[in-house]
């Protein structure tokens, strides 16, 4: 396993963690099923619906869960 060969400053530390707000959004889409924000190319984790067909079965849509997020 690759090991660090000295320790970083804290300095460097709080060079590197003052870009992360520079970081973009990640692109969020919409379930066409249920409405649940998700990223793109994924199974719905709220239906379990993907490109309109049902992957997951037995996955209800959670009407709590979609208005929280
Ligand atoms: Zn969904």
């Amino acid at each position: 396993m690759a090991v660090p060969k000295k320790r970083m400053s804290n300095s460097k530390t709080a060079m590197r963690r003052a870009q992360w707000d520079k970081m973009p959004a990640p692109t969020l889409s919409t379930c066409k099923n249920c409405g649940e924000a998700l990223r793109p190319h994924r199974i719905c984790g709220n239906c379990g619906h993907y490109a309109g067909k049902e992957i997951i079965a037995g996955l209800q849509p959670d009407a709590a869960a979609s208005s929280e997020s």
